[in-house]
């Protein structure tokens, strides 16, 4: 007959999974990951947020659940689920601060998605959660200082020292894409006008192709007035030759370039990431680009390589980097 053996609790015992979850303005997208940040199963789903805040929250239990059924992982299993949220938070009371994205302002995201998985949830910036993902498992794993760089429809950017994102006394740390620039004074989504953010992102390319075009340079793409335009779509006028997008783009890597070169006198990092969907469709394009303006800009760099490196992430960087961000409040 078995003997029944009282069980002490070892370190095994722990839960070793984490759920990281990237909720963006048109999609959420949650990775279960094991202790050395592999992903082991995901799922997606839209966002939907004008269907209101309880209703995205269910949807975030539901890509969770997803996620971890598509792992074969259990619940019981988790340790901890790590939130990247679009907008600062206040990681210590489990608050986002704004998400103008999601419509949301001050709510107690964490204790309220707790209560719907039974779990402990910690709520990071999603771009600090993108650079943190690159700096632990991605592009600056070996490195012990980063800068990242995000260059989507917007510009992120994020901080990394000795293997910890810096998120200031405010969640601002980073966020360069609303730093006044010395290129131009389009009005940028902050409502402020000349921010770097309207030169070095998507927007700032669609809206410099115009300007290109109304001047009588020659494009090959239709952009209308207020359409959105793909990064795929800049990657086809670009290889095309068209003389309206070559120059848009050189003008925004120039601009991404000088943001780098802000962070290399701040805090000389040892190493540059480029990430986001404009770099993900155009990171050939973009890194010379980068890299050569940065040795124009930087006195640090005039007779010194900058090491600048594409994102190896890709999709999964935020919620990868929201599940370490968990890790390092819940270890
Ligand atoms: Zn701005």
């Amino acid at each position: 007959m078995a003997m029944t053996r009282s069980r002490r609790t070892t370190l095994s015992d722990i839960p070793k999974y984490r759920i990281g979850i990237d909720l963006g303005g048109t999609k959420m997208h949650a990775v279960v990951v094991n202790r050395h940040g592999k992903p082991l199963g995901s799922a997606r789903r839209p966002t939907k947020s004008e269907v209101g805040y309880r209703d995205v929250l269910k949807r975030l239990r539901d890509t969770a659940l997803e996620a971890l059924a598509d792992a074969g992982i259990g619940l019981r299993d988790i340790r901890s689920i790590g939130l990247g949220m679009p907008g600062p938070v206040d990681q210590a009371r489990g608050r986002v601060v704004v998400a103008p994205n999601l419509g949301w302002s001050d709510k107690p995201v964490a204790e309220d998605l707790r209560m719907l998985l039974r779990r402990p949830v910690v709520l990071a910036n999603d771009v600090n959660c993108g650079g943190l993902g690159e700096a632990t498992y991605g592009a600056a794993k070996d490195a012990t200082s980063a800068a990242a760089a995000f260059v989507g429809t917007g510009l992120g950017g994020a901080i990394i020292l000795a293997g910890k994102v810096i998120n200031g006394a405010h969640g601002f740390a980073g966020e360069i894409g609303h730093v006044p620039a010395p290129f131009d004074d389009a009005p940028c989504s902050c409502g402020r006008r000349g921010c770097l953010e309207t030169v070095a992102s998507k927007t700032g390319i669609t809206r410099m192709i115009l300007a290109n075009q109304a001047s009588g340079l020659r494009c090959r793409i239709k952009i209308a007035k207020d359409a959105k335009v793909r990064s795929s779509d800049l990657l086809r006028a670009w290889q095309a030759g068209c003389p309206s997008t070559r120059r848009a783009i050189k003008a925004s890597a120039r601009g991404v370039a000088w943001g780098l070169a802000a962070f290399g006198g701040i805090f000389d990092p040892e190493v540059f990431v480029l990430g986001g969907g404009v770099i993900e469709a155009m990171g050939s394009i973009f890194l010379p680009l980068v890299r050569d303006q940065l040795r124009i800009y930087s006195l640090l760099y005039s007779n010194r390589r900058p090491d600048v490196r594409l994102a190896a992430l890709g999709d999964d960087a935020v919620a990868i980097g929201a599940a370490v961000a968990s890790v390092e409040v819940l270890p």
